[in-house]
């Protein structure tokens, strides 16, 4: 068997491509192309003639025979004086709550713009030479796209975060190709990939300088946005998306999302529109998400989030949460006078991430969604926790909450392909959530009766 046809049986059919594109990156006779499947998720193909030289599946942040996030962070961090480590988030040097002092910086960053702010200072002190990020392209088929920046400007009109596929076949070979110093934004999976890079290509050792992490809690396909358009009656043809429009009047927690076209603007409000819902419950997710096991993104020299903490979190301005990782990013972020940052304690950085559900999922819940595909007879993904076998409620809802991720999708085409009516997409979906909806109560009936019963009995028996 190739590599390449290793990384479709163990990869590709058992749908846990990410489409991060770093194996198309890596190909040195380019024969992988990234291409959106039917449910505009992006996936490499095969387009010529593989040498089998191993490249592609050596780089898989999910390929169970690479080093996973626990060892390439130990080869990274481990002898840093003064690291820390927690399970949860991997590696710390140092936590930090901010925002820039420039309010344009900070208003126009997805929380409070300092992961915009260092990526500039690095570029205007000369630390790098290149920074690598995400931005609007104006093209209705592929909103985001990777591009490599010069400038302070090309960075600041970077900001923001894309809940959107993008990959990075194409920056990865302008490293390989152009000797410059390099910083990269990513997301967990894609940092793992780049690290798995730099293990076998010296070029992209040597040249990619800084990483910085965005802590995740999945990301949507291309149809999310097409879906939302339907939902509320917006025009397809919209060519910018943003996801992270910031209001004055309300919380860092409420923001909208801003679909432009040429002749239009339409916003629709996170919580208020209810987008929350599809949102949490993971529909136009990829399928891969479920089996990630990073929040903090613990490969990346630093990592930046929302301050979703009580008080915190009012602020429409946003606010950033920082772990960093590297000595070099920890004293230009705890010198500069042209941000705002104290140190904060780790356990309310994971708290930030908990109470909204991340960690639960990417743990706990983990290890129940490893027992679904062990009782199902399905490959049980390496992770680097043991599964567990969910009580019955939990279960319950588990196995619902997979089907919505995979059933999201595949209604949605049927509806695209004409078979079902948009109303019918809604109706089979809602019913997951009534089903949920109808589980909690049963549970809350039955449980919170058993708790008391259980309480009186250690009472009485006490007496
Ligand atoms: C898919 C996704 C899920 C996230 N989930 C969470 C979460 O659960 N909890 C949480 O606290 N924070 C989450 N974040 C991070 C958060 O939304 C902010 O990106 C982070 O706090 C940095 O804010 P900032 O103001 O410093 O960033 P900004 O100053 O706005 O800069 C953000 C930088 O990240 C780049 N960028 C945006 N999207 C991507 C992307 N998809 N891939 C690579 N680079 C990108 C931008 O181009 C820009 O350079 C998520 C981000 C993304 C993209």
């Amino acid at each position: 068997m190739t590599a390449w046809e290793n990384l479709e049986n163990e990869i590709l059919e058992r749908d846990l491509c990410i489409g991060c594109g770093t194996c198309a990156g890596v190909c040195p006779v380019d024969v992988l192309e990234m291409q959106f499947d039917k449910y505009g998720e992006y996936k490499p193909v095969l387009i010529g003639d593989c040498i089998d030289c191993d490249f592609c599946d050596r780089v898989c942040p999910f390929l169970d025979a690479n080093p996973n996030e626990d060892l390439i962070s130990q080869s990274r961090f481990a002898d840093i004086e003064g690291i820390k480590h927690r399970t949860e988030t991997g590696y710390y040097l140092e936590t930090y709550i901010g925002h820039t002092v420039e309010e344009k910086m900070r208003w126009n960053g997805a929380s409070g713009g300092l992961t915009t702010w260092l990526l500039c200072e690095l570029l205007n002190t000369g630390a790098v030479d290149k920074v690598i990020t995400v931005t609007s392209n104006n093209d209705p088929e592929k909103l985001f796209e990777f591009g490599v920046y010069s400038s302070e400007s090309e960075v600041r009109s970077a900001s923001k975060s894309a809940y959107y596929p993008i990959e990075m076949s194409e920056v990865i070979k302008y490293i390989n190709k152009n000797n410059f110093k390099y910083a990269i934004v990513g997301l967990p999976c894609f940092l793992t990939s780049i690290e798995l890079a730099k293990k076998h290509h010296r070029k992209i050792r040597n040249r990619v300088k800084f990483t910085f992490g965005l802590v995740c809690g999945g990301i949507k396909n291309k149809k999310f946005p097409n879906y939302l358009a339907d939902r509320f009656g917006i025009n397809k043809g919209f060519n910018e998306l943003y996801f992270r429009e910031k209001d004055i009047k309300q919380p860092a927690t409420d923001f909208s999302f801003k679909f432009k076209s040429f002749s239009n603007e339409e916003i629709l409000n996170f919580k208020q529109d209810n987008i929350h819902i599809p949102w949490a419950n993971k529909w136009f997710t990829p399928n891969v998400c479920n089996f990630c096991d990073d929040v903090f993104a613990e490969t990346a020299d630093a990592s930046f989030m929302d301050a979703w903490l009580p008080g915190i979190q009012n602020n429409p301005k946003g606010t950033n949460l920082v772990i960093t990782r590297n000595n070099i990013i920890n004293s230009m972020l705890s010198t500069s006078n042209n941000i705002n940052l104290e140190p904060i304690s780790i356990d309310k950085v994971i708290y930030s991430q908990s109470w909204i559900g991340v960690v639960p999922d990417k743990k706990k819940e983990l290890s129940y969604r490893l027992d679904y595909l062990k009782k199902r007879n399905k490959h049980v993904i390496k992770k680097r926790i043991k599964l567990k076998k969910p009580l019955f409620f939990k279960k319950k809802i588990i196995t619902l909450k997979m089907e919505m991720l995979t059933m999201s999708k595949k209604l949605y085409l049927s509806f695209e392909r004409g078979e079902i009516s948009f109303n019918e997409f809604e109706f089979k979906m809602n019913a997951y959530l009534e089903e949920i909806k109808k589980i909690e109560r049963y549970k809350k009936n039955i449980l919170v009766p058993a708790r008391c019963i259980k309480n009186i009995i250690f009472k009485v028996m006490k007496k």
